[in-house]
Formats: C-alpha cells, structure tokens, sequence
C-alpha cells in the first residue's frame, strides 16, 4: 500500500490530514492534492494564526464535518 504525502505548495512542508480538511473547508472544496498548503502558510494567507486555524479544526470536527474524521 502507497501512503502518499502531501506536500504545501509554498514551503514543501508536510500537510496532515486534518490540514488537508481545512483546505478543502476554507479554501476549495476541489482543492486539487498538489495545490494544498500546509497550516502555518493558510495562517499567512488568512491573516490569522496556526492556533486559531487548529481551534477550527476542533470545531469542525465537534459539528461532525464529513471532512474532518
Ligand atoms: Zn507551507
């Protein structure tokens, strides 16, 4: 079995699978696998912090988002 990793488009660092959730919630419901950022570049993009986007993690996964699991 292939366990393939992705990759963030701007900084080459790893993207988990909660992370690769968040791009597809926030960002593109389509967000094509290469084109996912990793969580410290959407906090950049976003104008906002690694900590509030892990908060929205949380939070999506509390309301049972079909993304998030
Ligand atoms: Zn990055």
């Amino acid at each position: 079995m292939t366990k393939k990793v992705l990759k963030c488009r701007f900084c080459n660092e790893f993207v988990d699978k909660d992370t690769v959730a968040l791009n597809k919630k926030i960002i593109n419901r389509n967000q094509p696998k290469d084109r996912m950022v990793c969580i410290t570049c959407m906090a950049e993009t976003l104008e906002c912090t690694v900590e509030d986007l892990r908060d929205k993690i949380e939070e999506y996964k509390q309301e049972g988002c079909t993304l998030f699991g």
